[in-house]
Parts: structure tokens; C-alpha cells; sequence
């Protein structure tokens, strides 16, 4: 060991990928985490024999194609028991005279279907699936590496290709397409989630990363998959404490010391690293004293990905032949909170994850935006009734938009759960419900933010407010990377170990 103790704030997939990493590099580490399991937002629950899924659409690395494959082996999130699946369809858009639109997660066919839609518009078509396979050359290509000719010419491409396309936003990509069906699906593909003036780049690197068959599902889905990672950390000699609510970060002459507790033990540390979320890290456990203009800059002028509400139904039908995801546009639409209209809905039907439903029978989730988080915050903590039925009043509108789309659904539905930004800031803490961290800009593309604060020691951020976009990998490799500098900081080599199993 070295000597040094780490405490970790929260057992999210970053806490518990820091410990990982620190216990192999032979530091003792301690993870203090406010629920009583560990995942965080990787997350899914059971109720009545369903298994609903709250997280993992596609996990980035999930393929040998690319180096993030190896992270997810060090820290077992895949081991050789996991099973992933690559579904040939990534989603399926409905239009609403019967036209739909799939997202084939092979280039080939998913140009073949822009095509399909409107061959006048070939050229843009090609620019834009000729860029998803040049990504694809040189960012998921390991298994199968392009000539070295090729490889030779990266250097000068590269930096235009970026340069291009990360500027380039999803609407100002649109307006280059004529026809008005393509162009409207185009605009539908990130829904309300990510909105369309972000750069078009996300979408080019994820149909890159579907492609290269490193972005697939996991079998089980993301609570298994957050269990595998922290049965890694304890098997490394980790230790978790469940129930713990760290309420402050200790600070002696701008020095971290360690952590106090909300019942007011204090936990001493010669580093802390705080996986949990960033504001309340900065602004509360820190007591905002260690910010300068550009981190209060984050935090009141970026965008988080919004809060979200999740319906989610045990169904007694297989889906048969339907494909595992559909967004459709509701000819009524849903109120879901005073500032908040659902006009289309997306929905996964896990009929592909036998392990989600009883036999003949299939998990169905729904998500969507719900912007005005504290209309939901504010009725749970006030009023138990009158939130509990807002949200009964959800799940029926939801089935009843469902029963349109597939008659008969509402007498199969077995069991209901609605879930608001009220239960993901209840069980964790993420700032304003985001489900994500930031949104992803023009102002932060490849940037890390807040992961030291200025003129304070012993301490580190990771997890998803530290990587604009957020997600899974993010939040592995923000981890990974802090570990790498306090191992730099100590004079050690930075090492990892493979998992056995
Ligand atoms: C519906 C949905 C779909 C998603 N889909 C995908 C996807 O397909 N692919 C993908 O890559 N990502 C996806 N994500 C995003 C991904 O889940 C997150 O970005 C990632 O899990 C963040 O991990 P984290 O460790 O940074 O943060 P978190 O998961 O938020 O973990 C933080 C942990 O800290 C704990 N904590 C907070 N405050 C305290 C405190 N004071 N004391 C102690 N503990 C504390 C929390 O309880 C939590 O366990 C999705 C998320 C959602 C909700």
C-alpha cells in the first residue's frame, strides 16, 4: 500500500471505476455513498417480477474495436460471461402517414434508407455516412485496422475532419437536406433530449461507434453491469459504506483532510475525490470558496441535459417483430408538467433481454423530458397525494397514447411505475434532475472541466459534470485519468490489472 488513504464520494459507475483504479495502484481507498446500493444513474429496478431499465442504450466500448473495451475488462463491467447485443436497428422513427425511417446500425443500410427517402439529396447522404466511415477508420478500428497507407494520412485529415464536423450544428446540417421527410425525421433523431443545436458530431461519432459494434446492450441491462464493477472494487480490497450522506469536504489550509457526514462523523483523508455531483460539491460540501469566474461560469450559463420522467410497464405480449425501440408523434399531447408538452414519444420494448419479464411477457420504458423538475420536487415534498397522483395521472395518459400506437396494450399492462426528476434527485442527488451531467456545446467539444479547484489540495472531481456529454464512458475514463495523475503526483508508475474473470 502506499500509505495514503482516498475517500470517495459516491459508488456511481466514476466512484466506484476511482476505486478500482486506486486499489490497483495500491492505495486504500473507501467509497461513502448516500443510497444503499451502488450505480447511480446506471441503474434499474424490479417490481413485481419486471425488471425496468433506466439506463444503458448503448454502452460506448461495449466492442474490441475500440480501447474503451479495455476499460470497461479492467474494471469487469464486461467479463467473459456478458452477453452484448448489437440490434441491426438503433431505433425506428414514425412519421405520421405511415412513413418511418430506421436507424440501421450498419452504415451501409442506414444510407441505404436515407436513399430510400430521397435520392435527390445523395450527396449530402454521402458526405455525411463517408464521414461516420472515416471515423470509424481511425477511432473503433483495432480488431481490423485500415492499410498503413491509410493510416499515413490521418495525421493532416483528422484535425480538418474535427474541425468540420463538431462545428457543424444538427440544424444548419439539415437545412442542406431538400427533401422534407428526411429532414424532419433528421431533426427527430435526439428528440427533445439534446435539442438540434448541438453539434451534429455526437451523431456521427455514436452511428461510428453502432457500426464498429462497440456500442451495444449489455444482457441484463445497467444494474448488473454497475454490480459487476463494484464486485471488481471489493474484490480489490475496496470497502463501501451504503447510507452515508457526505455533507462536507474538510479543508485545513487549503489542504482536503476528509469528509464529514451528515450525522456528523468525520471521516479523515489524505485525498478526496468527489464522484458525486458537481454543484453540490463546489457550492455546498465546499461551501462554494474554492470557484473562480470560469467555474461559476459553468454553472450559470451551461446547460444540463434535462430532468426526466420515466413510465415504465410489465406487459403481458412477446412484441413479436417489432422493433426493440419507436418514436411516434402523439396526436394528443401530454401535459407532463406546467412547462412541459410531450408530443412524441419514444419507447423501449426489452423484448431482446429475456432476463427483464417473465416468459412471454416484456419490460416497456418510456422517458422524456420533464423541464420544470421543482413542480415535481416541490408536490412530493408538500403534498404526497397530489404527487402521487400526478403521477398516476401519467401512466394512464402514457398507456392511453400507447394504446393508439398498439391497440389492446392497456388490457395486457400487469404493472405500472412512474418514476419523476423527483426520484433521480432523491436517490441521486444530480443537480436539477439531469440525467447526463452537461449538454453537450459548441463551447465545451473535447473539454474536461472542474476536475481540481483552484487553490485547493488533496483533491479531484470525476464522473460526467467533469466531461461535457456525460455518459457511462465519461465517467469511467474520467476516473481512470485522475488516478493516472495522483499515481504522476506520488512518483509511481500508473498501473492496471486485469480482471480473471
Ligand atoms: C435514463 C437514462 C439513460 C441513460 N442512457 C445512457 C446510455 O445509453 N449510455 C451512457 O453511456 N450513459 C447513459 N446515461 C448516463 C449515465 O447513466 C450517467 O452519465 C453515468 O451513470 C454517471 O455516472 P457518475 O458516476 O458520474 O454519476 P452518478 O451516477 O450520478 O453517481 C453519483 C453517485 O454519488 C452519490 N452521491 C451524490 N451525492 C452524495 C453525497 N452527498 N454523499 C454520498 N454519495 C453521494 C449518488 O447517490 C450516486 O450514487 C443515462 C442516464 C439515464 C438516467
Amino acid at each position: 500500500m502506499s500509505g495514503k488513504k482516498v475517500v470517495i464520494i459516491g459508488a456511481g459507475i466514476s466512484g466506484l471505476s476511482a476505486g478500482c483504479y486506486l486499489q490497483m495502484n495500491d492505495y486504500e481507498s473507501e467509497i461513502f455513498e448516500l443510497h444503499d446500493i451502488s450505480g447511480g444513474l446506471c441503474t434499474s429496478w424490479e417490481r413485481k417480477g419486471y425488471t425496468f431499465d433506466c439506463c444503458i442504450h448503448w454502452l460506448v466500448g461495449s466492442g474490441p474495436s475500440m480501447s474503451l473495451y479495455d476499460i470497461w475488462t479492467e474494471l469487469g463491467g464486461i467479463n467473459k460471461e456478458t452477453e452484448i447485443i448489437n440490434s441491426e436497428v438503433f431505433t425506428r422513427i414514425e412519421g405520421k402517414d405511415g412513413e418511418h425511417f430506421s436507424i440501421f446500425t450498419d452504415i451501409d443500410k442506414f444510407e441505404a434508407e436515407m436513399l430510400r427517402l430521397s435520392a435527390n439529396d445523395e450527396e449530402i447522404i454521402k458526405e455525411f455516412t463517408d464521414a461516420v466511415r472515416f471515423f470509424v477508420s481511425f477511432q473503433c478500428s483495432r480488431d481490423n485496422p485500415p492499410p498503413p497507407e491509410v493510416q499515413r494520412t490521418f495525421g493532416e485529415k483528422i484535425p480538418a475532419f474535427l474541425k468540420k464536423w463538431t462545428t457543424l450544428t444538427t440544424n444548419d446540417f439539415a437545412k442542406k437536406i431538400t427533401n422534407p421527410v428526411l429532414k424532419q425525421f433528421f431533426l427527430r433523431i435526439f428528440g427533445d433530449f439534446v435539442g438540434n443545436t448541438s453539434s451534429i458530431f455526437m451523431l456521427l461519432a455514436t452511428l461510428g461507434y453502432l457500426h464498429a459494434k462497440t456500442a451495444g446492450y449489455p444482457i441484463g441491462g445497467s444494474r448488473p453491469f454497475a454490480k459487476r464493477i463494484e464486485q471488481r472494487y471489493l474484490d480489490l480490497g475496496g470497502k463501501i459504506q451504503f447510507k452515508t450522506h457526505v455533507k462536507e469536504i474538510l479543508v485545513e489550509n487549503d489542504k482536503v483532510t476528509g469528509i464529514q457526514l451528515i450525522n456528523g462523523d468525520k471521516i479523515p483523508a489524505d485525498i478526496v475525490i468527489s464522484a458525486a455531483d458537481g454543484f453540490d460539491t463546489i457550492y455546498n460540501m465546499l461551501k462554494g470558496k474554492y470557484v473562480d469566474e470560469e467555474i461559476n461560469g459553468y454553472y450559470n450559463n451551461l446547460r444540463p441535459f434535462p430532468p426526466i420522467c420515466q413510465v415504465s410497464l410489465g406487459v403481458a405480449d412477446e412484441f413479436t417483430g417489432i422493433p426493440h425501440s419507436i418514436q411516434f408523434l402523439l396526436e394528443e399531447s401530454i401535459k407532463v408538467d406546467p412547462k412541459t408538452d410531450l408530443k412524441e414519444m419514444g419507447i423501449r420494448i426489452f423484448n431482446f433481454d429475456p432476463t427483464l419479464a417473465p416468459k412471454g411477457k416484456t419490460a416497456l420504458v418510456t422517458f422524456f423530458v420533464s423541464e420544470d423538475y421543482e413542480y415535481w420536487t416541490n408536490m412530493r415534498e408538500n403534498n404526497r397525494k397530489k404527487y402521487n397522483e400526478a403521477k398516476d395521472r401519467l401512466a394512464s395518459e402514457v398507456i392511453k397514447r400507447l394504446e393508439k400506437r398498439f391497440p389492446n396494450i392497456k388490457s395486457k399492462v400487469e404493472v405500472v411505475d412512474v418514476s419523476t426528476p423527483a426520484t433521480f434527485i432523491r436517490y441521486t442527488n444530480n443537480w436539477k434532475g439531469s440525467y447526463e451531467g452537461w449538454l453537450p456545446s459548441m463551447q465545451t467539444a473535447g473539454k474536461s472541466i472542474t476536475e481540481t479547484l483552484p487553490g485547493l489540495n488533496n483533491f479531484f472531481m470525476v464522473g460526467h459534470w467533469t466531461q461535457p456529454g456525460g455518459g457511462l464512458p465519461p465517467a469511467a475514463m474520467s476516473a481512470r485519468k485522475i488516478v493516472g495523475i495522483i499515481c504522476k503526483q506520488d512518483g509511481k508508475d500508473f498501473t492496471t490489472s486485469k480482471n480473471s474473470n
